[in-house]
């Protein structure tokens, strides 16, 4: 892209904004995963599966009691009854870790265990309540089937089986079970590194109090809670006023997957990240057809993607969350849609907008409807925090009237 053509935007607007749709497919061209890491399996709760995981092992290894009772020969048991017990003589004992070590042979009983090992010879456990044991002979009062109360070999996990599935969000479950197959690390897909650049010189940094003409920075800390949702590792650069030559530097010192640039992205005359970023690297998009969030940049540096995101908080939160967030999801082989879940819900009062942008409206939810809470107010992030969700209006609509079923995605709802 050449270089001047984004210096002359500065104070004269955006000539024509970038489509949502097209942003985004062009996002999904051209972020992919990153590769893989080895991760130690008690850590890697929360990661990504890089690779398959096959079982190596039959789980259980060994035909194993599930219940406490006496390891049998069924067909010897067959025809007890109340009134026709039978007798087997108990020849020893089978206990986890611990298994009998000679064969029952007819006319004999081992004592066993739940998790035990079935002795050779013996094919079912009758439970201990359906016999009596005494003077070293069990008193057999019920008939058992073979295979009855006995886990076999490789029941939970055969070997050769695909356990886990490459793209697999690791529940703490799935790290039991890989432990239970003598898996000790697994390939994960790394996190992405993002880098946040604050830039503004009216801003203090955070934990400061607001004072004269000076406001706190909110956006760092907001983007670091959402990068580190969508699963990536934040760092949070010194901040910065707006100073071409600070904020060129600390660009091109970045070497994390993503940066995030906040502040400075629009046409102003301080605006200086847009240009900066075509000088060094690739500006792909400027401007992009979206309320808020229209001074939306977005592009590339040494083939890392680059967000330019605004500075006003709401729209700095609905950037990060429709492109920069959908490309550190990517990036670390996390679905790419918007972590939210959404539901249908009826509006309580009309939506109104312009075709050929999208909308981002926030909407409270009361008694099963949506209430449309703003459309602009793109500086007011109390708006964000009153709100349970937020309506997307697509491009082409004019909105939605009372009573219209919209989608309501639902900030607290991951
Ligand atoms: P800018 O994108 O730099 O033009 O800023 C747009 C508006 O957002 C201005 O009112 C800024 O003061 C405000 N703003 C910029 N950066 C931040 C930030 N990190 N935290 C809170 N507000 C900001
Ligand atoms: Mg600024």
């Amino acid at each position: 892209m050449p270089t001047r053509s984004f210096f002359d935007i500065r104070m004269r607007g955006f000539r024509d904004r970038a489509e949502v749709a097209d942003v985004v497919r062009l996002l999904d061209e051209r972020v992919r995963s990153l590769g893989g890491e080895a991760v130690a399996v008690p850590e890697a709760c929360g990661r990504v599966l890089a690779e398959n995981v096959r079982a190596e092992v039959a789980v259980p290894g060994f035909d194993r009691a599930a219940m406490d009772g006496y390891a049998v020969r069924a067909e010897e048991t067959f025809g007890a009854g109340p009134y026709n017990p039978l007798e087997l003589r108990i020849i020893g004992e089978s206990l986890p870790g611990r298994p009998f070590a000679g064969r029952v042979a007819p006319g004999q009983a081992v004592r066993i265990m739940t998790g035990a090992p079935v002795p050779a010879g013996a094919d079912a456990v009758l439970l201990a309540e359906l016999a009596r044991e005494e003077a070293g002979v069990v008193h057999v009062s019920e008939a058992v089937s073979p295979g009855r109360h006995v886990g076999r070999r490789g029941e939970d996990v055969e070997p050769g089986r695909t356990v886990l599935s490459a793209g697999r969000v690791l529940r703490p479950q799935d790290l039991g079970l890989l432990a239970s197959l003598g898996v000790a690390t697994v390939h994960v897909i790394r996190r992405p590194r993002v880098d946040i650049l604050i830039t503004g010189d009216e801003l203090l940094p955070v934990g400061a109090r607001p004072e004269g003409f000076k406001i706190v920075d909110s956006n760092s800390v907001m983007l670091a809670a959402l990068v580190k949702r969508d699963g990536g590792e934040p760092r949070t650069l010194p901040l910065l006023p707006d100073r071409r030559e600070l904020i060129r530097d600390a660009m091109r010192a970045s070497v994390a997957d993503v940066l995030l640039v906040s502040g400075g992205s629009s046409v102003g005359q301080e605006d200086h990240a847009p240009s900066l970023l075509a000088e060094l690297g690739e500006l792909a998009i400027h401007g992009v057809a979206l309320r808020p969030a229209s001074p939306t940049g977005i592009g590339f540096l040494a083939g890392r993607p680059v967000f330019l995101l605004p500075g006003n908080p709401v729209s700095c939160l609905c950037a990060y969350d429709l492109f920069a967030g959908r490309s550190i999801r990517r990036l670390g082989g996390r679905c790419p849609e918007l972590p939210y879940r959404s539901l249908p819900l009826p509006l309580e009062s009309k939506i109104v907008s312009a075709v050929g942008r999208v909308d981002y409206v926030r909407v409270r939810i009361q008694d099963g409807r949506a209430v449309p809470l703003a459309v602009s107010g793109a500086s007011m992030l109390s708006t964000t925090t009153i709100a349970d969700g937020f309506v997307l209006v697509p491009r082409d609509s004019e909105g939605y009237p009372a009573d219209a079923t919209v989608t309501v995605y639902r900030y607290d709802d991951i």
